[in-house]
């Protein structure tokens, strides 16, 4: 036991391993590197393909009936292409996006100056939208369906409403949560798709174009490995490339290859399938505190001092994805694949 409590003492900075996390870090904003390994137009952006095709064919008769674009909520895991799909949509239709996020959105205010600068075709990128405060919501209503926001003067019996008339702009809604969202805000958009984990193929394609536009080419050897320890995200498939770049800048002769893939990703404490320090306390926690579950997220959040939250949107969606952990009426429990994976030796359940 005091073995397990040390290791979990430490986790605190594992856990801050920002590296293999799916959301965004300051680092992944390369513009000012004087590159962007963002895709700007449809054809750069790999995967998802019918989410692509159904944005096509709606931008395409937007453009043709000279009207703006159906609002359109995003939902998947971070790091899987929603605010570079949304800059996407922008520039195919022409208009200017403007990009927020739901706990940026503090007071009615904050929303209803963003909405009131909008020009007719412009768009409105609120990320995490399931996290925008409730009275602020209440304007996105009048917005989306009418173009238009409810002012209220005045309180109790000399109160007064003034409605402000708004352009014809888009709202583009992403989330993790789409079951947070409440019910009036989702009926509101007229396109909802769900994102999905990328597959090998699509992420080796991602990594040879980010690898040619940061001027270090890998062999297929190498893009394979790297994707396939890319947790299905394009995000992390960016971001441990650069890792992989520096280590063999410095140890490889600037040669990127399987060796210098492999040890630079031990280094980042990634494992073969991709599983990052805190996928495999996550799975850990449940196998030896909770003799693999069911056991709910709340209490795997307390032994792991980690937010139920990060735990649910990112380190979970993966885990289910590649069925290592399964969620059940009781709770996640281990699957045998976890165990397996861990080394661990898994003992059937006697009913
Ligand atoms: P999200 O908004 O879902 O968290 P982003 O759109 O910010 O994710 O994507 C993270 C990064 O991953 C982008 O900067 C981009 O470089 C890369 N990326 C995402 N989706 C794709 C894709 N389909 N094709 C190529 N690169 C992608």
């Amino acid at each position: 036991m005091s073995d397990s409590i040390i290791s979990f003492s430490s986790l605190s900075s594992q856990s801050l391993n920002e590296i293999s996390s799916p959301k965004e870090i300051p680092a992944d904003r390369d513009a000012d590197a004087g590159y962007s390994l963002r895709p700007e137009k449809f054809d750069d952006y790999v995967g998802q393909s019918e989410t692509v095709e159904t944005l096509k064919i709606a931008i395409q008769a937007a453009k043709m009936r000279e009207e703006s674009l159906d609002h359109i909520l995003l939902h998947g895991p971070p790091g899987l292409g929603k605010t570079t799909i949304s800059h996407i949509i922008a520039n195919e239709m022409g208009g200017t996006l403007t990009v927020t996020s739901g706990p940026a959105l503090e007071k009615g205010g904050d929303l209803i100056g963003m909405l009131t600068n909008l020009a007719d075709g412009d768009f409105l990128f609120i990320d995490e939208i399931h996290r925008i405060p409730k009275t602020v919501e209440e304007f996105l209503y009048p917005a989306m369906e009418d173009y238009a926001v409810d002012f209220v003067f005045d309180k109790g019996i000399h109160a007064r409403s003034h409605r402000y008339r708004l352009k014809h702009f888009t709202l583009v809604g992403a989330t993790t949560r789409v079951g947070l969202l409440s019910s009036p805000l989702r009926d509101r958009f007229g396109l909802f798709r769900n994102l999905d984990f990328y597959t090998i193929d699509e992420l080796i394609t991602i990594i040879r174009r980010s690898s040619v536009l940061l001027k270090s080419p890998m062999d297929s050897e190498s893009a394979l490995e790297l994707a396939r320890r890319s947790r299905g995200t394009p995000r992390i498939a960016n971001r441990l490339l650069k890792r992989v770049r520096d280590y063999s800048q410095v140890r490889s002769n600037g040669q990127i290859t399987l060796k210098s893939v492999r040890d630079a990703l031990a280094l980042e404490g990634i494992d073969e399938i991709g599983l990052t320090p805190l996928d495999r306390n996550y799975l850990n926690t449940i196998i030896d505190f909770y003799s693999g579950g069911p056991v709910g997220i709340e209490a795997v959040s307390a032994t792991l001092q980690e937010e139920p939250d990060t735990l649910v949107d990112v380190v979970e969606p993966y885990l289910l994805k590649c069925g290592l952990v399964l969620r059940t009426s009781s709770g996640r429990k281990a699957s045998r694949k976890a165990y397996e994976h861990l080394g661990k030796s898994y003992q059937m359940e006697l009913l």
